[in-house]
């Protein structure tokens, strides 16, 4: 059960839900976001929910039975968008693309980067200064000096900066020069990690876990929510499967499924979706046809020559022809009567 407090409610007011709570056993959290508060009420017992909505100091109430619960449909109806400032926004009928190099490797990449994503009208650039490498003796990104350089070109051009926080400890330090904050699959349940992110108001997108079900992906998004920050997204990277022909499997069907079961953004990545570089474009337009609100995807110059994941990153004429190709699908998909 999620109730919904209002802005103004004496304390008087929240005594009195308390008690009321105590009394049909109902366990309660207090949760509270930049944008409201909220008490979560755990409990067995039937009762009549209008017993408590009509209590004074209670703005709604909604019964919510599932694991994850403030991230839920069944709590908020109305999709959430996701305002980044400078009139970039995400969800709701505001699609983005967010594109850039798995790694940020040097000055001049960050330069040419930002070039190619002003000339084909991106607002949001995508790289990793912390990189999780499956081996140690792999490149793991420039760290904060990396950040802050990329910032500077970043601000200049107008561009917001989407990056993978890895640790606790390394949130303070990045704050100012993030835009959104990317929790990778191998993050994906790290409780701590995730409850730190809560704290903080700035965009968090979440990422499926190499093997996470779509249920532990809400419920991980439901950790961040809980601790205060509501402005979350999630996203759709490829699952591990059997099949080995592929990086990943890019599970389509999740697509749909999280929009059903949340209000929250959903995106698409097609580069980790698939790990093969010319399949990349097919990938990416399916995820749009299946009603991702935003794809997030890999480009560099030399795709030959990226220190990591060049084999499923665009080069700059791919990426181009892909961006063209996207937006035109938005369009298609609004003109067919899909959302
Ligand atoms: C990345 O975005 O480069 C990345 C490491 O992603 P994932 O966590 O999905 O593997
Ligand atoms: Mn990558």
């Amino acid at each position: 059960m999620i109730i919904q407090l209002e802005k103004n409610i004496t304390e008087q007011q929240f005594s009195r839900l308390q008690e009321k709570l105590r009394a049909i056993n109902y366990k309660s959290v207090k949760v509270s976001t930049q944008f409201s508060d909220y008490i979560i009420g755990v409990g067995k017992k039937e009762f009549d929910i209008r017993a408590i909505g009509t209590m004074e100091g209670i703005s709604d109430i909604h019964r919510v039975s599932d694991a994850y619960k403030l991230v839920s449909r069944k709590w908020k109806v109305k999709q959430t968008q996701i305002d980044l400032g400078d009139d970039v926004k995400i969800g709701d009928g505001a699609f983005q693309i967010m594109a850039g190099p798995c790694s940020i490797e040097s000055e001049e990449q960050i330069q040419s980067t930002i070039n190619h994503l002003v000339k084909n009208g991106l607002r949001i650039m995508r790289g990793g200064v912390y990189k999780p490498r499956s081996s140690p003796y792999s490149f793991r990104g420039l760290g904060i000096e990396g950040l802050k350089l990329w910032h500077k070109y970043a601000q200049e051009a107008g561009l917001k900066i989407i990056t993978e926080v890895m640790m606790t400890e390394q949130i303070d330090d990045m704050i100012d020069y993030v835009d959104i904050f990317q929790v990778g699959a191998r993050n994906a349940q790290n409780f701590n990690l995730l409850d730190a992110l809560g704290k903080v108001d700035k965009p968090v997108m979440l990422k499926r876990g190499i093997s996470g079900t779509i249920d532990e992906l809400l419920q991980a998004a439901e950790y961040i929510f809980s601790n205060g920050n509501e402005r979350i997204m999630l996203c759709e990277r490829g699952i591990r499967s059997y099949e080995k022909a592929y990086r990943n499997t890019l599970d389509i069907n999740a697509i749909p499924i999280l929009k059903e079961k949340t209000h929250l953004p959903v995106i698409v990545d097609p580069s980790h979706g698939i790990g093969v570089r010319k399949f990349v474009d097919s990938v990416a337009l399916a995820g749009v046809m299946a009603g991702a609100d935003a794809v997030i995807m890999e480009v560099h110059e030399c795709p030959e020559k990226a220190f990591s994941d060049g084999q499923q990153t665009l080069d700059y004429e791919q990426s181009g022809t892909l961006i063209e190709r996207l937006n035109k699908t938005v369009a298609f998909r609004k003109e067919i009567g899909l959302c």
